[in-house]
């Protein structure tokens, strides 16, 4: 399903014009227009998932597949020395356009951008509760 409403449907669908480096029958692969590096790159399907929720299974296979191959591919021409893949889910996670999508974030040697998080160590308690509530069929 497309939804008319979504700009990342028109992006993917080629009904807006983009700066496109990869097409296939599933896929197009754009660069974002507010990169975080140099080269940063979004996989967007070009049916409509909210996210990775409800992306379909055959779909998420083949994203990854597709990442590596972008990567493997870009990380030569850009010469970049790293690679983030990046993808968010609803709001608190920094999602702001809600059709699924991969970032492909090159890294260069000591380019600063901001990707980390603050960690703390897992307690014995917080370990315990989620291990007694996992259960994966
Ligand atoms: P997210 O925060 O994970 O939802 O990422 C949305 C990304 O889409 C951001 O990095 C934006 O810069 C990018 N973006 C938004 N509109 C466009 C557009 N028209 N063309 C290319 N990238 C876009
Ligand atoms: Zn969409």
């Amino acid at each position: 399903m497309r939804d008319s409403d979504c700009i990342f449907c028109k992006l993917a669908n080629g009904e807006i014009p983009t700066a496109t480096l990869y097409e296939d029958n599933d896929f197009r692969v754009i660069l974002d227009t507010n990169p975080a590096a140099k080269g940063h790159a979004l996989i967007i399907p070009k049916e409509h998932y909210r996210n990775l929720y409800d992306l379909e299974d055959d779909l998420a296979a083949k994203v990854l597949v597709l990442a590596k191959k972008m990567v493997n591919t870009l990380r030569v021409i850009l010469g970049c020395t790293g690679y983030n893949i990046v993808q968010n889910n609803e709001e608190p996670a920094g999602q702001t356009v809600f059709h699924f999508h991969l970032h492909l974030i090159p890294r260069y040697d000591n380019d600063h951008v901001g990707l980390g998080w603050h960690m703390h160590e897992l307690t014995d308690e917080e370990r315990d509760e989620i291990l007694s509530k996992v259960r994966f069929q």
